[in-house]
């Protein structure tokens, strides 16, 4: 899977592609990260890509003629399943987006600024637009790397343990059932008997009865 990240903060997208599990899935050359500078694509000598709003207001808004630029060449190069806008007002993500998008070859996120980018690049060049939640961010770089994480980790081959993945929280519209390690008896707080029963038939049966559970007592409206 190839991801092109536009952005003007390419800085805030350097960490999260360097360490743990997507670190290594492109070293593993299962996913291919690339980051585009706006600024690369601005049309003045100053390289600035936003100007004021029209109408009055404050905040600076992204123009449409440098991402217009940057997505055209992509385009011209490969051919794009979705371009994404990351926006508060997008639809919000959930682990079934998530796993649609594990699905794609090559994706575009473009990461807002200032107050936002201008509305013609919404209406005419992006096919879909994702919130990562109700509030509001400086900047839509935190949320494309959060979008990443969440499609990467279930691509195949990316989390050693394949099934992991798949037995998180959401993946049946079910929170994930409480997980032990060593010791067996910490300061008196012990684990459950069943899970060191040996009997697996048990330890799922539990598993699936404490997942719902937790799901009824945290997030009813999941059912
Ligand atoms: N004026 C806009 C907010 C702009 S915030 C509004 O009122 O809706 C600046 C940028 O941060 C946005 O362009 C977007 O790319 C990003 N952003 C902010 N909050 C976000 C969220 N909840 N989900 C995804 N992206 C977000």
């Amino acid at each position: 899977m190839r991801i092109d990240i536009i952005t003007v903060v390419p800085d805030l997208l350097k960490s999260p592609f360097e360490s743990s599990i997507l670190k290594n899935s492109i070293e593993k050359g299962i996913v291919n990260i690339v980051i585009h500078n706006l600024r690369d694509y601005s049309t003045n000598k100053y390289k600035s890509v936003d100007d004021y709003q029209f109408g009055g207001g404050a905040g600076m808004v992204l123009m449409v003629e440098p991402i217009d630029k940057c997505i055209s060449k992509l385009k011209s190069e490969r051919n794009y399943d979705e371009i994404i806008y990351l926006s508060p007002d997008g639809e919000k993500l959930n682990q079934s987006t998530a796993n649609k998008f594990s699905l794609l070859n090559n994706i575009i996120l473009l990461c807002g600024h200032y107050k936002g980018i201008d509305q013609r690049v919404r209406d005419n060049i992006i096919t879909k637009e994702v919130s990562i939640g109700d509030y509001v961010l400086s900047g839509g770089e935190l949320a494309a790397a959060i979008l990443c994480d969440s499609i990467i980790r279930l691509i195949p081959g990316v989390i050693g343990d394949e099934t992991s993945a798949l037995t998180d929280s959401f993946q049946d519209n079910l929170l994930s059932s409480p997980i032990y390690t060593r010791p067996r008896d910490y300061k008196g707080w012990k684990v459950p008997d069943v899970l060191i029963s040996g009997n697996n038939n048990e330890i799922d049966k539990w598993r699936m009865e404490k997942a719902i559970e937790e799901t009824k007592k945290k997030r009813p409206d999941l059912n």
